[in-house]
């Protein structure tokens, strides 16, 4: 509306000239909407783990205090408990280094097979603990990227660690790279082949749709997610349903961090599922000439 808008006069360097400078004072407040939000979310996510912490304390220190049995019992949901909230703590601190930074952009450039294959290999203990396997695919030649190596490690980690948290034991994730020749090529090979799969683009890349592309998706067998939770991951703390995985921990800020690190590279992030079905989750971003020779 008109009321939101605010200009400032300012007289010009000529007696007779104004310089009249608009401000969107909708997008200002939405910000400031949002950065009240974030800290009211972070704040409550990091409220519960401390609450349940300082009951069993009590708990330990007065009505328990003689039963030492129970005490392995609580010592393993303190565990737990304080186990969530470093991750909650760690990823947070990810968010904000990411979104201060955004406006960089990234200088070096690295090979992002390397990045891939290094994660993957990372990742292949915690695959093992849940007997999934995890394989890598579309590896061939060099794919050069202007990217920082550690921010895309973290997406391909993210992806990845959510392919297996929200796939069965015994499941089995399949991460695929590759090149296109154009932006908007890599967008449909990043979501899979699964027609029947509905796709949501979580984030529009910033790159020019011509600009030669690499990508890289990660496919599990899982749960899935269900139609109309598709468009809204990426949003901070936006867990599709807390109770569904029974005791799956996770922050709901797994997402908004590959979000913002896409979006610091001029990617994109987009999924495809189909509820029971598991879960396609793709990123895309501009790769160097030469890179994109040979299509997959
Ligand atoms: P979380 O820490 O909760 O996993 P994310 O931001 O990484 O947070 O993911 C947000 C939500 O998206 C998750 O809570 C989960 O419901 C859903 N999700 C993410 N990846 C998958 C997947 N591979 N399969 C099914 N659901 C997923």
């Amino acid at each position: 509306g008109d009321e939101l808008w605010l200009a400032h006069l300012t007289p010009g360097p000529e007696a007779s000239s104004v310089f009249v400078v608009f401000e969107d004072r909708t997008a200002v407040h939405r910000a400031e909407r949002a950065r009240a939000d974030f800290l009211a979310n972070a704040s409550h996510e990091l409220r519960t783990p401390l609450t349940a912490l300082a009951g069993f304390i009590e708990t330990m220190r007065g009505p328990a205090r003689d039963d030492r049995e129970s005490w392995d019992g609580f010592l393993e949901i303190m565990h737990k408990q304080t186990d969530r909230m470093r991750h909650l703590v760690s990823d947070l601190l990810s968010l904000s280094r990411i979104e201060f930074s955004e406006h960089r952009a990234p200088d070096t450039v690295i090979d992002l097979g390397d990045v891939l294959s290094q994660t993957v290999l990372a990742l292949q203990p915690l695959a093992a603990e849940r007997a999934i396997e995890l394989s890598l695919e579309g590896l061939g030649r060099e794919i050069r990227v202007t990217a920082k190596w550690d921010e895309l490690a973290q997406v391909v980690q993210n992806l990845i660690s959510n392919a297996m948290k929200y796939s069965p034991k015994g499941g089995r994730v399949t991460v695929y790279i590759g090149t296109a020749r154009s932006m908007a090529d890599a967008a449909k090979l990043a979501t899979g082949t699964n027609e029947d799969a509905i796709r949501s683009v979580l984030l529009q890349p910033r790159a020019s749709s011509e600009a030669a592309a690499a990508w890289i998706s990660v496919t599990d067998k899982g749960v899935g997610i269900a139609r109309q939770h598709l468009s809204r991951l990426g949003e901070r703390f936006y867990r599709v349903d807390e109770s569904r995985g029974g005791d799956i921990e996770g922050t709901g800020l797994g997402l908004a961090i590959v979000k913002h690190i896409m979006a610091r590279h001029r990617g994109g992030l987009a999924v495809a599922s189909e509820e029971g079905e598991g879960a396609c989750f793709g990123v895309w971003l501009p790769c160097l000439e030469g890179s994109a020779a040979t299509n997959r």
